[in-house]
């Protein structure tokens, strides 16, 4: 397997890399190999397609990307629609969990107080990971010369970011001057990936997973959610009308 590009397709205009978690992981290996750049990786979902639609400054950073990978089902099934199947799906977590046992140094950074802690000896224990450093912070701009001072003595290769999408993808490209110095190589949003892994919300079960019902498993859970998933069924409808176009070719 090499470490070159994945195919890009868009979906709504946006771009979304064709890339399995296993070539994900060598990617941010190859990437963590090059001294003096930084390179972001966005886990995209459809609730931030449609934020990206209205926000341009989120849109430019997904756009400028070095890797956006399909978490969410919305978003295979919009691929598969339009006639350009994605090979995999790469969720916040799964990329963690990947990259833990990948022999990279971690920083985790984000979710409420003591959570990046617990998802920190979750992934030592669990994965055999080299986590260099945790801290919570927040993703407003008085609290980032802390964070960023922190990263910057703890020397992570990679920096894991949870403060929900778009502040985390925003926060990543707003400070990449001050990680590439703090030797940053790869940093992703991973959005409740902290949470899940130390245990503060469940994960929904494989087959769940599996049917495509993770948004009504998150619901249930989580009710506050109902507001943010009221985009959803647009998404659908908006990616559903793509895919006819696309598929009928240019009208002449
Ligand atoms: N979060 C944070 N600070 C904030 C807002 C959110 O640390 O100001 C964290 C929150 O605790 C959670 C994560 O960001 O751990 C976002 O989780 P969510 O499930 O909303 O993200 P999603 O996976 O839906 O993007």
């Amino acid at each position: 397997m090499t470490s070159s590009r994945p195919h890009r397709i868009r979906i709504l205009g946006l771009p979304l890399d064709d890339v399995t978690l296993a070539e994900a992981v060598i990617l941010v290996k190859s990437w963590c190999a090059v001294a003096d750049t930084l390179q972001q990786i966005v886990t995209l979902n459809p609730e931030m397609v449609m934020a990206a639609r209205r926000n341009t400054a989120f849109r430019a950073v997904i756009e400028g990307a070095a890797l956006v990978t399909a978490d969410g089902v919305g978003l295979i099934a919009a691929a598969r629609l339009r006639g350009t199947p994605l090979r995999g799906r790469v969720t916040g977590v799964d990329l963690v969990e990947a990259l833990a046992t990948a022999g990279l140094r971690l920083f985790l950074l984000g979710a409420a107080p003591g959570v990046a802690e617990r998802a920190a000896c979750v992934l030592e224990q669990r994965f055999g990971a080299t986590v260099v450093g945790t801290w919570a912070g927040s993703p407003r701009p008085e609290d980032a010369s802390h964070a960023l001072a922190r990263i910057a003595a703890a020397r992570p290769q990679v920096l894991c970011v949870a403060y929900g999408a778009p502040a985390q993808d925003l926060w990543i490209a707003r400070y990449q001057n001050e990680l590439t110095r703090a030797g940053v190589r790869v940093a992703l949003g991973v959005g409740g990936t902290f949470d899940y892994l130390a245990g503060v919300v469940p994960r929904p079960p494989e087959v769940i997973r599996r049917l495509g019902l993770e948004w009504l498993y998150r619901l249930i859970r989580q009710p506050w959610r109902w507001r943010r998933q009221l985009v959803l069924p647009y998404f659908a409808a908006l990616a559903s009308l793509e895919a006819i176009r696309a598929r009928l070719g240019p009208v002449t």
